[in-house]
């Protein structure tokens, strides 16, 4: 499994060039000056499209792309030319280069300023600023994620935080999205960003044509991974509630893969800007279902402890950041592990938590 993952994006794209090209020509989408290209390929002919996507998180792409890699080698030669009559197999490599070569979750904003967590940026009308969505409870958070690192004392009042806002969701509407704090966390920037653009770019020349999409991201990251009580977990996310017919559509297709459905979106989506609902407003019609989610292979499983690190990594790399000019080797080593883990056995039984989902997707759609 090991010889599917790369050092960094360079060599990833390099990998993805290669091996893509076995089955079709690669296309490239490059968006002003960007040199981070998103390479995409499209395997077959057939209307009924299904895209795996990688990196639209930077750092999750080393998982993402090995997947994708791996799924060129083992899986793409075993499709029948009637499967390729009917379906259309589109790999879409990293979608944040920058964040994957940099390790971050995020895109440096050179414009504007901040990090901007992609998948809150999709969607998202930028053209006036008083109307950006809200999130006043993330407000309750913001100071205390962003203060000074310190590895007991800060961890102690992230804990009590959560204790407190447990109930009153403002633990939850940390990770919904915010447009107010550029150096806040997961933070949906000012105007739609290059790579946003090239997704919907590269989404809209799948689209040309299609009777139906399923699209599915590849993500890693729980939290920090702990060798002994670290558990690799492999979670489709679908963002709607239980009785909905896409979770039902997964849940069907997928019987051996954990679905998870989101209670909380019975009005409407829960995140603000992220892919998965973006391309279901942009390409479902009547006649055309669009089925979409995330997978979400899990870093860490001991459930409280794992959250409350992600969140205080974030933090302290943004307080390292604004007050240093660039993140500490220790924050960036935390983030690293939150997101992909440098031990073998997780790296191992992650991609094979892919090869099942690859497989079982493949199985049923025939
Ligand atoms: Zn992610």
């Amino acid at each position: 499994m090991d010889k599917y993952y790369s050092e960094n994006w360079y060599q990833a794209t390099d990998s993805f060039l290669k091996n893509a090209s076995n089955f079709a020509d690669v296309k490239m989408c490059v968006a002003g000056g960007n040199k981070f290209i998103v390479p995409y390929v499209m395997i077959g002919s057939g209307p009924n499209k299904v895209v795996i996507n990688s990196g639209v998180h930077g750092i999750e792409g080393y998982l993402g792309s090995a997947a994708q890699n791996m799924f060129l080698d083992r899986f793409a030669k075993t499709l029948t030319p009637e499967f390729c009559k009917k379906y259309t197999i589109c790999l879409v490599h990293v979608i944040n280069g920058w964040g994957m070569q940099n390790r971050m979750r995020e895109v440096q904003d050179k414009k504007n300023g901040g990090l901007v967590d992609l998948n809150r940026n999709f969607g998202v009308d930028f053209s006036n600023p008083d109307a950006l969505p809200q999130n006043p409870k993330y407000e309750l958070a913001h100071d205390l994620l962003l203060s000074k690192p310190d590895a007991k004392l800060k961890k102690e009042k992230i804990i009590e935080f959560r204790k407190r806002h447990l109930k009153d969701g403002a633990w939850d509407a940390i990770s919904f999205g915010q447009y107010k704090h550029p150096y806040g966390l997961f933070y949906g920037g000012a105007e739609q960003m290059p790579e946003n653009q090239m997704t919907l770019t590269i989404y809209d020349d799948i689209m040309q044509g299609a009777k139906s999409l399923i699209s599915i991201g590849m993500h890693t990251g729980l939290g920090r991974f702990d060798r002994k009580r670290g558990q690799v977990t492999g979670q489709l996310l679908v963002s709607h509630p239980e009785q909905h017919k896409n979770t039902q559509y997964f849940s069907n297709m997928l019987p051996s893969t954990t679905v998870v459905a989101d209670n909380r979106a019975e009005n409407g989506p829960v995140l603000l800007g992220d892919l998965v609902d973006c391309l279901e407003m942009r390409y479902s019609a009547p006649e055309l279902p669009v089925y979409t989610a995330d997978f979400e292979i899990g870093t860490g499983e001991f459930p409280i402890m794992s959250p409350i690190y992600k969140r205080m990594d974030m933090g302290d790399a943004r307080y390292d950041l604004l007050n240093y000019g660039n993140i500490s080797a220790q924050t960036l080593q935390n983030l690293t592990e939150s997101w992909y883990p440098s031990d073998k056995g997780w790296r191992d039984a992650a991609l094979l938590r892919a090869y099942v989902l690859f497989s079982e997707l493949l199985q049923n759609l025939k």
